[in-house]
């Protein structure tokens, strides 16, 4: 035959332009999306302090800051309920946030970041805020 050395060539060529082809298209991929919640809008937010006060969140709120609501608690995996600045100026309107500590539930308000800077109110679970949660 004493064609294998040519196959075994050109097969070493493809491999290394397949590579060259992963490379240049791996920066045109999705960064990967995990620890975060798309809201329905499609802004993805992650976690950027894990604790703020009720009055900061007031405060936050006050100056426009949307909020969002994870009654459950599970750092939304099943969603968070998302309120409308209607809805969030009626909190603002209630005062501040009532963080309702009880025996095994969580209670906590922590702030979010989206990819594009914007900030995120979010009460996890057992917070009293207006009528709206809790
Ligand atoms: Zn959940």
């Amino acid at each position: 035959m004493g064609h294998t050395g040519d196959v075994s060539k050109r097969e070493r060529g493809q491999s290394f332009s397949e590579i060259v082809a992963g490379v240049r298209e791996r920066p045109s991929q999705p960064e990967p999306r995990t620890g975060g919640v798309a809201d329905p809008t499609g802004t993805y937010w992650r976690r950027s302090k894990a604790e703020i006060s009720p009055s900061h969140a007031l405060d936050l709120a006050s100056a426009g800051t949307a909020v969002a609501w994870d009654a459950c608690g599970c750092g939304g995996d099943c969603g968070f309920t998302w309120f409308t600045p209607d809805e969030v100026a009626h909190l603002v309107q209630s005062g501040p946030p009532v963080v309702r500590h009880k025996k095994g539930r969580l209670a906590n308000i922590s702030e979010w970041s989206s990819e594009d800077g914007r900030r995120l109110v979010v009460a996890e679970s057992e917070v009293r805020w207006g009528d709206l949660l809790a």
